[in-house]
């Protein structure tokens, strides 16, 4: 079969090539690819920055954010029976060591760090024509959110982080968040976005320079935009009371320090950018200090996404199209078919979700 694959430490190696077919063991389901959505971490893997092949393979296939259809049922019975033939999925992407989490089914907590991930890190991804998967690790889709399934790995970042926030705020007897920032207008910052007016709460996303398209589009489900170049970022979260929840996913590692100073009582910032640079900054640092004291702040980080988050986006990603259709749809601006998926890897600020089509 073609897939996209990647020399892993090795800068610019991304091309279609054919490899060996799958073959599933009993317990697995085979799946035939729909379409994969590709994100920075695709393209930081190709410029070298990480990535760990297969054992045994000295090439990656690349892809975590997958969409596809099961083509056969899992041979020995177990859980997951209800995964036949024609059935729509998405695959997660870690999969666990032995350690205690890991074990309890929490590999997105894993305390070892000896976790593989599809596409990332010592197992095969899915931009690929065909892949094999236990069935505990694929999630059904359901009609309905098909053409929008694919968006569902990257809304997962912001499912866990919500779902993380949400137990923590027990700390209080009642917490009732009114008012959001996202800082970054990508994919996964938009997709906060979704889940945080599906929340009810007032949502502000937060782009470095102005870009039209984003405000207009943001606007669609109700959530306002201003870009720091114009409005400061201090400026936006002093405009109506106190912000109680901060999301950032911008990339950067200066903003959350930024966010850390402008959190609201009882907040939390949510950190999702895996920054992989080497910088030093100097901050504010007794004023961040001081307010995340006196505001009973969190800090939170969240990485990868557990089943419950996967089915949780799949509920979201129903409820957004009721409420907004089309709108998830139009975050899919660029399709590539899977000869060009290299291109597809070329970050564009004009794009939003760039996917390969596998099975137009
Ligand atoms: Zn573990």
């Amino acid at each position: 079969m073609r897939a996209l694959t990647v020399i892993p430490k090795k800068p610019g190696t991304a091309e279609v090539r054919e490899v060996p077919d799958p073959v599933p063991a009993d317990d697995e389901v085979a799946i035939d690819v729909i379409r994969v959505g590709l994100c920075g971490t695709d393209a930081e893997i190709d410029h070298g920055e990480y990535g760990v092949a297969p054992p045994g393979s000295d090439f990656l296939i690349l892809g975590h954010e997958s969409f596809g259809r099961v083509t056969r049922r899992a041979r020995t019975a177990g859980k997951g029976m209800e995964l036949v033939e024609s059935t729509l999925v998405v695959a997660s992407v870690r999969r666990p060591d032995g350690c205690p989490n890991c074990s309890r089914g929490e590999a997105d907590m894993c305390l070892w760090g000896d976790y593989t991930e599809r596409g990332i890190r010592g197992i095969h991804g899915f931009c690929a024509e065909r892949y094999a998967e236990r069935p505990e690790y694929l999630f059904p889709v359901p009609d309905e959110i098909a053409d929008v399934a694919v968006l569902l790995e990257p809304l997962t970042i912001s499912e866990k982080g919500w779902r993380h926030l949400t137990a923590a705020q027990r700390r209080m007897t009642v917490w009732e968040p009114k008012r959001a920032i996202v800082t970054g207008a990508g994919p996964v910052g938009i997709l906060a976005a979704v889940l945080l007016r599906l929340r009810g709460l007032e949502v502000t996303v937060v782009d470095r320079s102005e870009r039209p398209g984003r405000r207009a589009l943001l606007a669609k489900i109700g959530a306002s935009y201003a870009a720091t170049s114009v409005t400061p970022l201090q400026e936006v979260a002093g405009r109506s009371g106190h912000t109680d929840v901060i999301l950032d996913a911008t990339g950067s590692s200066q903003v959350p320090f930024a966010a850390m100073d402008l959190i609201g009582p009882n907040g939390a910032v949510i950190l999702t950018s895996v920054t992989g640079g080497t910088r030093s900054l100097e901050v504010p640092a007794d004023d961040i200090n001081k307010r995340l004291v006196l505001s009973n702040a969190l800090v939170l980080g969240t990485v990868n996404a557990n089943a419950v988050d996967f089915r949780q986006g799949l509920v979201d990603l129903a409820a957004a199209e009721r409420r907004w259709p089309g709108f998830l749809l139009s975050l899919i601006t660029r399709r590539v078919p899977l000869e060009r998926a290299a291109e597809a890897l070329r970050h564009d600020p004009a794009q939003i979700k760039q996917v390969v089509e596998i099975r137009p």
